[in-house]
């Protein structure tokens, strides 16, 4: 990573723990690897988030109903998703800096390096011919650029190849024919490379061995499948219609680093879509649009959104893709929209013996439904508005002078804070009075803020380090005529308003419903 990325990360991590976002767990005792704990500011960001995906994915939907199963479930639900035999990452160890790393992603990263050779080739190129540089045919001629493109693409299906088929004994292959080394310490002084499965388990109490095995569940997708025919009975939807469910999942990630992209526990806002057999790619392209609309609504620029094909199905899929984010370490997985045919609920059949059909009405015929699924992390979506909105700015001083202010622009419907209520002075009884007057008024409705210490510039400062987008200043005109100035966050203006006018543009401002407005599925 660039030295600027790096530091870049490092202020968004620093700022998440100074402002009360996001904790290292345990940190007394030197913390727990990839797992966090949310603070103040940032459990309201993350229920934010949560309600913005609940309401357009239940609430807004007719044909889409919610649940909360429980993290723990039978055994045999895992052997049936196939996660027992195949949810395993290729684990290698080197042997001199004792570090463990995924195969995977080391050839990944040797194919990025290869990219970037090639993007090298070509800035250089366009620093050397200036304005009537042709990049689309240089690309396509320059030997340099088709070598190292022809070396990452090889090697990307080469990978392909043998993830697909599980042979850790090619990407060991690979490994030493790329030369690969660790990023640690440069030794090429691999271990075999073996499959390592990501779940966590624990024992029942009163059952031991194999049988009282119980395992923290690594998605919450097969929750909704077992509880498919129940939630369709006793809600009498007809096909096509959905499940969604938000909740904790768990998995040993072996590579478990930037921050909370990848967690050991983490959550997930996932929804099941139950169709008819053949009908699934109009599906998949229905959800893909409308989870771009929704990521997009919140206002994130498009050119930090994108889709990505996956190369590699997974074993239940038919049709798979990533909504990326382009977080400061690159574009990264943010969201998966994968259809995966009826491969759950038919395996859920065979291994439990009971039938998980549905009967359609219309077509006076039974079948196990299609599924599409949207599978978003709460913690990584969380990740992305927080890098998306973190920003240093340049701002005019109430003197005159210049000085830089940290301001999150999140959209006011995810801010933790919608208004802080800040009396002039703190010493001034009348002030304080009336301003605690309107702050109990107004947090029945938002989650407000009353802050009387320090000059009232620095209570900006500390409101624009959590994103609050409006500040509501009580002075002593507000004693006089009742109105009060409100200062927008964005564009720093400073308008005199009545309380009620307040009210006015800050409901409208933090306004679910206004965000949803333009979402149609
Ligand atoms: P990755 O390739 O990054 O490991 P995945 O393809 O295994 O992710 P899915 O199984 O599709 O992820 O899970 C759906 C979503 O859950 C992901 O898009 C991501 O947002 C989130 N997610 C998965 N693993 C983690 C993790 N370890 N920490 C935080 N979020 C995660």
């Amino acid at each position: 990573m660039a030295q600027e990325i790096v530091d870049l990360f490092k202020k968004i991590t620093g700022h998440a723990k100074e402002y009360g976002f996001i904790y290292p767990s345990s940190e007394i005792y030197d913390g727990l690897s990839a797992v966090y704990d949310y603070g103040p500011n940032g459990v309201e960001l993350k229920n934010n988030i949560k309600q913005y995906w609940w309401a357009a994915m239940v609430q807004m939907q007719e044909n889409i109903v919610g649940l909360d199963s429980a993290i723990f479930m039978h055994p045999k639900i895992w052997k049936a998703s196939g996660h027992v035999d195949a949810f395993n990452d290729p684990l290698v160890d080197n042997k001199d800096s004792k570090k463990r790393y995924r195969a995977d992603v080391l050839i990944e990263d040797q194919i990025d390096k290869y990219i970037a050779k090639a993007d090298k080739e070509v800035e250089k190129a366009i620093k050397r011919f200036g304005e009537n540089f042709d990049e689309a045919l240089f690309r396509k001629t320059n030997e340099r650029v088709l070598a190292n493109v022809e070396k990452a693409t090889n090697l990307a299906t080469r990978l392909a190849n043998a993830m697909r088929e599980g042979n850790m004994a090619e990407l060991g292959a690979i490994l030493a024919d790329e030369e690969i080394t660790d990023p640690d310490n440069g030794s090429k002084n691999w271990t075999e490379v073996r499959q390592f499965n990501l779940m966590f388990y624990t024992q029942l109490g009163n059952i031991s061995g194999e049988e009282g095995k119980l395992y923290l569940r690594p998605e919450t997708a097969q929750g909704i499948f077992v509880n498919f025919l129940n939630v369709q009975k006793t809600t009498r939807q007809k096909v096509p219609f959905g499940i969604a469910q938000i909740g904790k999942a768990f998995r040993n990630e072996i590579v478990a680093r930037q921050f909370i992209f990848r967690m050991r526990e983490f959550e997930q806002m996932e929804m099941q879509f139950f169709i008819r057999p053949g009908e699934e790619m109009t599906w998949y392209d229905t959800w893909k649009r409308f989870r771009m609309q929704w990521h997009l609504a919140l206002g994130t620029p498009q050119d930090k959104l994108r889709f990505k094909d996956h190369d590699n199905l997974a074993h239940y899929a038919n049709a798979a893709v990533d909504i990326q984010f382009e977080f400061p370490f690159g574009f990264r997985e943010l969201e998966g929209i994968h259809s995966r045919t009826d491969f759950d609920l038919k395996s859920h059949q065979e291994l439990s013996g009971k039938k998980l059909q549905y009967f359609d009405p219309e077509l006076n015929e039974s079948y196990t439904p299609y599924v599409v699924e949207t599978s978003i992390g709460c913690d990584r979506m969380f990740l992305a508005m927080l890098s998306n909105a973190y920003c240093e700015e340049v701002i005019p001083d109430a003197d005159g002078k210049e000085s830089t202010r940290v301001v999150l622009t999140l959209h006011p419907a995810l801010a933790p804070v919608k208004i802080a209520i800040l009396p002039l002075l703190k010493n001034k009884e009348e002030l304080t009075a009336a301003a605690k007057t309107i702050y109990n008024k107004l947090k029945k409705e938002f989650s407000c803020q009353y802050d009387e210490k320090d000059a009232i510039g620095r209570r900006y400062r500390r409101q624009d380090a959590i994103g609050t987008p409006f500040c509501l200043t009580v002075d002593f005109d507000t004693l006089e005529n009742g109105t009060v100035t409100l200062r927008d966050r964005d564009t720093l203006k400073q308008e005199r308003l009545t309380v009620a006018q307040v009210e006015d543009i800050v409901r409208s401002k933090v306004s679910l419903a206004k965000l949803l407005e333009g979402l149609d599925l």
